[in-house]
């Protein structure tokens, strides 16, 4: 396009289209490092060739094989999700995918077939746009992998999760949400990465990959663009 790049930051132009002027990237907490194989949340000390894990993960064993974030969820990467999530601007998709590209790159393998967490169609009237389905879409085409934005569907519109127990947030979901009907064939037998802009307790990937797993995929993957730490 011919628009001059813009910092999705702070807005000011930029030298190169890396989505981010050179303050706003050093104010955004990119994840590097040592992480959770589980969350992708970073951890102190140094690899030893073992599986690391963070506290949460220990507590509350994930369903899913391994899992990757781009971001932590805190100060600038938290306005970025927030205004790509309410804020209908959804050109932020596009360099937010290459940074999960970045943070994910152990988890990509042929035949992985990328897939969104689903928004009610509710929400979907609302916002205008599912942000994880334009995320995934963005990653498919900057890894080169298939991605199937509706693979899965919410069958119940869940309330809004903040403020629930664990185990509240988890019967809340255990139903609402499945493979959908018609791409119930592009799952079996196959891996799955599991796109979402935000995970918080992980409650909604771990209902996608038992809906996932139920229906017969093989290993489930998640790669998120912010991870929410609580001691970060
Ligand atoms: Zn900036
Ligand atoms: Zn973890």
């Amino acid at each position: 396009m011919i628009y001059p790049p813009r910092c999705m930051g702070c807005g000011e132009l930029t030298e190169a289209d890396f989505g981010l002027c050179g303050s706003c990237w050093r104010d955004t907490p990119f994840i590097g490092g040592v992480v959770c194989e589980s969350c992708g949340v970073p951890l102190l000390g140094e690899a030893d060739g073992h599986r690391i894990e963070c506290d949460d993960c220990m507590k509350t064993p994930r369903p899913w094989r391994d899992g990757r974030a781009a971001l932590l969820y805190e100060g600038k990467a938290r306005s970025l999700v927030l205004a790509l999530k309410h804020g209908d601007r959804p050109e932020l998709a596009r360099p937010a995918a290459r940074w999960m590209a970045q943070a994910g790159r152990d988890l990509f393998r042929n035949d992985i077939l990328i897939a969104p967490v689903p928004l009610h169609w509710s929400r979907l009237l609302k916002r205008r746009y599912n942000q994880s389905a334009l995320l995934a879409q963005h990653l498919a085409r900057e890894v080169g992998l298939d991605v199937c934005p509706d693979l899965l569907v919410r069958r119940v519109r869940t309330p809004v999760l903040d403020g629930k127990t664990a185990s509240e947030r988890a019967e809340t979901l255990s139903d609402a949400i499945a493979p959908h009907p018609k791409r119930m064939h592009r799952l079996q037998g196959r891996d799955v990465l599991l796109v979402d802009d935000v995970m918080t307790s992980g409650a909604t990937l771990a209902a996608c990959t038992r809906a996932c797993l139920a229906a017969g995929a093989n290993h489930i993957f998640v790669l998120v663009l912010a991870r929410v730490a609580k001691d970060a």
